[in-house]
């Protein structure tokens, strides 16, 4: 017995199926069943949810999602490789997980499942970034998701959570601080993968707030919070100035320095200066 299963250990599972580890698709895997328990109960009360997992790989985190009473797993898997394990986890957990071969990117996820819906995932690396932008900007908000629980590198992590003034505060904060509140609920060393990676890990937790907090145009914050930080170290009156000669105006109208740099603007003046701009 494994602790959370009665399934065969991991190392097994990776041995009987020939798993060995693919750089390319970012395969750096856990196999600690305790450790990927602890990750799933750190995604909240899973009982009554669906949860989508991206990359389930062997089924390490699969396994804990389940034992930690997911009503339904969905997990989307671009290597081939790994669906016989994951059938044998489906098996013993009848109608509970549904795997999905394909890529996260372009998999329509939403069809699969039925709220409330939280998401929890050991990342590839390669496309962790990509999907959390999409996650916090859908159409309409509140999202299909209620919660996010991602495993990133942790100079990842620290970008998401990053307050106003630190060297890692940028586009992710702002985008992941306007409408959720993320924080850094877990740190995991490299020696915790196998094949270990060559930097250290943590896991963040999102969860989806029912309005933004302060208002402001979606797509005109992005649009903004973007020119801005794409030249940081600039005062925003130069970063801008592709809004215009009135950018100065508008700035000073949202309460910012034009003289001031992206890095030290709260996500309200941001908030403010998207809407002096719409
Ligand atoms: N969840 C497993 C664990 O914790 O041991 C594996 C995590 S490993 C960091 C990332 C997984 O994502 C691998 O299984 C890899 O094959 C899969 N993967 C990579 N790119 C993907 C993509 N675009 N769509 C879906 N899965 C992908």
């Amino acid at each position: 017995m494994s602790g959370i299963d009665a399934l065969p250990p991991l190392r097994e599972v990776i041995a009987e199926h020939g798993l060995s580890a693919r750089k390319s698709l970012g395969q750096n895997f856990l196999l600690d069943l305790n450790l990927t328990a602890k990750i799933a109960r750190s995604a909240g009360d899973l009982t009554g949810c669906d949860v989508l997992e991206i990359g389930p790989g062997p089924g390490g985190l699969t396994r804990g999602l389940l034992a930690m009473g997911a009503r339904r797993v969905v997990a989307i898997e671009k290597d081939t490789r790994c669906l016989p394990a994951l059938e044998q986890i489906a098996a013993a957990y009848p109608g509970r997980l549904e795997i999905i071969p394909g890529d996260a990117l372009e998999v329509d996820w939403a069809a699969h499942l039925n709220g409330p819906i939280r998401v929890c995932a050991n990342l590839p690396y390669n496309v962790g970034t990509e999907l959390l932008v999409r996650w916090l900007t859908p159409e309409t908000w509140p999202p299909l998701w209620q919660s996010l629980t991602l495993m990133f590198q942790r100079e990842v992590a620290e970008r998401i959570v990053a307050a106003p003034g630190s060297k890692a505060y940028g586009r992710l904060a702002l985008l992941a601080q306007w409408r959720a509140e993320a924080r850094i609920v877990m740190d995991l060393p490299a020696r915790a993968f196998t094949p270990p990676p060559k930097v250290n890990s943590a896991v963040v937790h999102v969860t989806a707030l029912p309005e933004p907090r302060f208002p402001a145009p979606a797509e005109g914050l992005s649009k903004v919070v973007a020119a801005a930080f794409n030249q940081r170290r600039k005062m925003l009156r130069s970063s801008l100035k592709g809004y215009g000669p009135g950018i100065e105006a508008k700035l000073e109208e949202a309460g910012i320095d034009p003289t001031a740099r992206a890095e030290t603007v709260s996500l309200e003046r941001f908030c403010a200066l998207a809407r002096a701009l719409d």
